[in-house]
């Protein structure tokens, strides 16, 4: 199993030092730190660039440990390379962007570095793919494709995992690892362990990890860190993956998926019944009677339509709005009656 452990940004040298301390008997593969980094805004810190270059340099040979950073331009890769980092990852935001993989996989070439594609932000199996494909067309000979999540709402998780995704990844790139970035799609330290969990069951070939020897006091990504123990009782208790029966493995991708659905579910019912309670506070204001036939009808008729579209049983799928339907109606008589009160 492929392990990358570090911090989310290099933020001093004594950082990267304590945090590599931490991690030196943990058999990490990759020691990882972002010089560069993708903010939304540009009022946050942005990273520290070239000075962590030679930082990162001195951790691999104090640690003996390869070390792997994220490029978005040829300049980074460039400047990269003459460090001698051992991998380089393009992020989600890069991989949407193909003008700039090409121009990535151009400045790689030649060069034996291992390269890592995150999944683009939005959930779209192509863009990933062609990325990947670019980098081979210009003969880059080792590439890893890591699952950092999707940029959906519906999710308990900062990210969605939308796990369908990277398991077409795997099946048509059938040669390339897959790695699990669990942090970012957790987006809280809460819930890295069970996703990490999630993928290792599922077959994938590893997980990148943000460990930080004071995660509270990270510059970026604070919550979603762990610290070295943290780390540790997830990499102890990793579900062992000694089945390597291929209808078991099947079973469990079905069964994450499903699980991904579900959840999925759950949190479109629960956005449903806060807008039929927003909804309840205007009827109210207006004098409008909760049940309105003509708008019931045209819900039904749409689903109905849709249900059929997407090969769904008809009369199922009415049954469940029904329900659906009877729980809206009494989430807004409770507002209504509430607010007489
Ligand atoms: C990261 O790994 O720190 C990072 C910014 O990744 P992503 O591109 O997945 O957001
Ligand atoms: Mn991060």
């Amino acid at each position: 199993m492929l392990l990358v452990c570090g911090p989310c940004s290099a933020e001093s040298f004594n950082q990267l030092h304590s945090t590599a301390e931490g991690l030196k008997d943990l058999h990490v593969d990759y020691f990882r730190a972002g010089l560069w980094k993708p903010r939304t805004r540009p009022t946050q810190f942005e990273g520290v660039g070239e000075e962590g270059l030679a930082w990162m340099k001195a951790i691999k040979k104090d640690y003996n440990m390869k070390i792997c950073t994220e490029v978005a331009t040829p300049y980074m890769v460039e400047k990269c390379l003459e460090y001698n980092f051992d991998a380089l990852w393009i992020g989600a935001r890069t991989t949407q962007n193909p003008f700039l993989v090409e121009d990535i996989a151009i400045a790689l070439q030649g060069s034996n570095t291992t390269i890592m594609v995150k999944n683009p932000l939005n959930p779209d199996v192509k863009l990933w793919l062609g990325s990947i494909e670019r980098l081979e067309k210009h003969n880059i000979k080792h590439i890893i494709a890591v699952h950092r999540g999707f940029s959906l709402s519906y999710n308990k998780y900062r990210q969605s995992p939308l796990w369908r995704i990277p398991l077409e990844i795997k099946q048509l790139c059938n040669d390339i690892p897959l790695l699990c970035d669990p942090s970012h799609i957790a987006g809280d330290k809460q819930y890295v362990k069970e996703i990490a969990n999630n993928a290792i069951s599922t077959g994938f070939d590893g997980l990148m990890i943000e460990t930080h020897y004071k995660p509270n006091e990270a510059l970026t990504d604070a919550k979603q860190q762990l610290s070295i123990e943290e780390l540790k009782d997830l990499i102890f208790n990793l579900p062992k993956v000694g089945n390597t029966d291929n209808n078991i493995t099947e079973l469990q991708s079905l069964r994450t998926q499903i699980n991904d659905i579900d959840d999925t579910i759950i949190e479109a019912l629960s956005e449903r019944m806060q807008l039929s309670r927003k909804i309840a506070a205007i009827k109210k204001d207006n004098n409008i009677t909760v049940f309105q036939r003509e708008r019931w009808l045209q819900v039904l008729d749409k689903i109905q339509k849709n249900a059929k579209e997407n090969n769904l049983d008809v009369a199922f799928t009415k049954e469940i709005y029904e329900l659906i339907h009877q729980e809206s109606i009494k989430q807004q008589n409770l507002i209504i009656n509430k607010s007489d009160s």
